[in-house]
């Protein structure tokens, strides 16, 4: 079979490219070498829950153009991230 690319990689760039390539016409191949897609955004189901494999991550950002291509793809939740923390028995919102 022949494609017009070889795409190294299926995290978001990854990802991105070869839907965006496909749309114009494009025949991609999306390796990786992990055994799973989505690069370090990837989620594991543990009993129920999921679990960011690679750290935890949050999609933020301020350009509407961004959110609404995003939002083509899965509905977003409105978590909002107000991290604190512990310090000699005593609670601090972060950033201090
Ligand atoms: C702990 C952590 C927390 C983060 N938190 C956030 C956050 O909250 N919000 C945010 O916007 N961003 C966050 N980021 C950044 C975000 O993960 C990256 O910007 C995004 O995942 C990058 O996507 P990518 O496709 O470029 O790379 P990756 O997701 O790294 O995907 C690259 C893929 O290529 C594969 N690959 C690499 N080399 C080869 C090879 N030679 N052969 C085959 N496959 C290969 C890898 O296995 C991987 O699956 C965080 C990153 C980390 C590590």
């Amino acid at each position: 079979m022949k494609y017009d690319y070889l795409i190294v990689g299926a995290g978001l760039y990854g990802a991105v490219f070869a839907h965006e390539a496909k749309k114009k016409g494009k025949k991609c191949l999306v390796i990786d070498k992990r055994d799973h897609i989505a690069g370090n955004i990837y989620c594991e189901e543990i009993e129920g829950i999921n679990v960011h494999k690679y750290g935890a991550h949050i999609f933020h950002t301020s350009n509407k153009k961004i959110w609404e291509y995003i939002n083509q793809f899965a509905e977003f939740n409105n978590y909002i991230n107000s991290p604190i923390a512990v310090y000699k028995d005593e609670l601090y919102n972060l950033p201090f």
